[in-house]
């Protein structure tokens, strides 16, 4: 009989979900639900288009219409997911003419996402305050920005920094706030973090640290923001201050929570035989602590939904944990980290030796050689490798990924010490800097 398999979202978590369904029950019949009246476009090139390096918001959209054909998914735009009867294993939908109907399923998978969370700041309801997270979230800040002369970013996360990138890009005078002593709290150390700051600063981006937004200002339409007394001038503010999981309807169904996300076992599967969860409304545990977290990156969402999503259709898969290796570039500064910080590490009470070096991208006499800063955090106790991070003109990308894989594997730092790299002047430096890093945290064991 032909298996129907129902998906809560048409997003990065969704689309995924679908595919890896597909390719495991070339019968099934699969139909993804979402709200918005666009699927599986890409949020994580918002900033972008606001910074003019992508052309349109169309352009994010990652699957033409033609794809849903090919693979044949039903694909339900501009409809709510009301009701999940996991006993009756129906969903209540409404469709954008109002129209209800109640769809049966054998599998269900929940890719609900997440939205921004606003903190509760005075005047955050005014004209011209945004929050980023949808195609229509960026078209109305594009059009703000159109006649705009400065702007406030409330939250010097990846997400904040990114769009406040975009704002010095399109010309307006950009101020960041941050309530927390340094940009980038939760993925960077303090020192890493500071000389992102001065780099972006440099470019021209105003930062003020340490310190809240506490008034956003203005009679209808927003004028400044109100900064531990002083009043900075704004015609848009962008607050990017995180976001929440929707757990609403896993809730009502009986779907079993963490503390901030549908908890699920190795193969995405909820407490509810049946009902798989993945992406930003879905915990994962961390690699390195084993405890559950709310990764919430592009990443994370995809590897956990193909994981669901061939599970869902009666195939075999797991999915065995995350640590929020991430990736930015700012201006002409790459940012990337992997694992725990150390002062995360110190907060999971993990006694940590840590180094940080710098080198080159290329042999130092090679024209365009950029400055490449590594850190490496290990167990104090093991050697193991917890923590990297890394900034750098360039060539940062796929050393992050070279350090996270080493966590993931519990290398040592002397075995990543020992490890052997490539050299050629144009491309990278004959000491490869994870190495040199490596040493550096070696002599601070002995
Ligand atoms: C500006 C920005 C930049 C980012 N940059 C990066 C990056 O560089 N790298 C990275 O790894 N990640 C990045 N991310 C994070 C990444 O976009 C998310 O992790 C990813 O979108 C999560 O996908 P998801 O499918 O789980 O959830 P979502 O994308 O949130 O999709 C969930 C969908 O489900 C819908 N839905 C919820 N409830 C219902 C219901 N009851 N009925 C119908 N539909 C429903 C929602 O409306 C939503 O459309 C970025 C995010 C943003 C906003």
């Amino acid at each position: 009989m032909t298996q129907k398999i129902i998906i809560i979202g048409a997003h990065a978590a969704g689309l995924d979900a679908a595919s890896a369904a597909r390719k495991t029950d070339r019968t099934a019949e699969i139909t993804l639900i979402t709200k918005e009246d666009k699927a599986a476009y890409s949020r994580c090139g918002l900033p972008f288009v606001l910074g003019g390096h992508i052309e349109t918001f169309d352009d994010l959209v990652v699957f033409p219409e033609r794809f849903y054909k090919m693979m044949k998914l039903n694909l339900l735009l501009e409809t709510i997911v009301t009701k999940i009867d996991s006993k009756e294993k129906t969903v209540d939908i409404t469709y954008k003419s109002g129209n209800k109907e109640t769809l049966q399923y054998d599998s269900l998978i929940l890719t609900t996402g997440a939205d921004p969370f606003i903190p509760p700041i005075k005047g955050r309801e005014k004209n011209g305050v945004f929050t980023v997270r949808t195609i229509e979230d960026g078209q109305k800040i594009n059009k703000a920005l159109e006649t705009a002369k400065s702007a406030v970013i409330v939250g010097a996360g990846l997400i904040g920094l990114e769009v406040a990138v975009a704002c010095l890009e399109r010309g307006l005078k950009t101020t960041v706030v941050e309530f927390l002593p340094y940009i980038l709290p939760v993925l960077l150390d303090k020192a890493m973090a500071d000389h992102v700051k001065v780099a972006v600063e440099e470019k021209g981006m105003n930062i003020i640290v340490g310190k809240g937004a506490e008034e956003i200002l203005g009679v209808d339409k927003v004028t400044g923001v109100r900064v531990a007394g002083e009043v900075i001038p704004a015609d848009v503010v962008v607050v990017a201050t995180g976001v929440r999981a929707n757990l609403d309807l896993a809730k009502d169904a009986g779907v079993e929570l963490g503390r901030t996300g549908i908890k699920t076992n190795l193969r995405m599967e909820t407490n509810i035989k049946g009902i798989y969860a993945a992406g930003d409304c879905t915990e994962s545990i961390h690699l390195v602590t084993h405890r559950p977290i709310m990764s919430q990156l592009g990443t994370t969402a995809v590897k956990q939904a193909k994981v669901a999503g061939i599970n869902a259709a009666g195939g075999y898969s797991t999915f065995i944990g995350a640590m929020g290796s991430w990736i930015t570039r700012l201006f002409s500064t790459e940012v990337g980290g992997t694992g725990l910080t150390e002062f995360m590490a110190g907060r999971s009470g993990i006694e940590t030796v840590s180094a940080a070096i710098v080198s080159k991208t290329r042999a130092d006499y090679f024209p365009g050689a950029l400055p490449i800063r590594v850190k490496l955090t290990v167990d104090k106790e093991t050697a193991i490798l917890i923590g990297a991070q890394v900034i750098g003109g360039e060539e940062v990308t796929q050393r992050i990924n070279v350090l996270s894989l080493a966590i993931q594997n519990q290398m040592t730092v002397y075995e990543l010490a020992k490890a052997e790299t490539c050299y050629a002047p144009p491309v990278s430096e004959t000491w490869e800097p994870i190495t040199l890093a490596a040493e550096m945290v070696i002599r601070k064991l002995k």
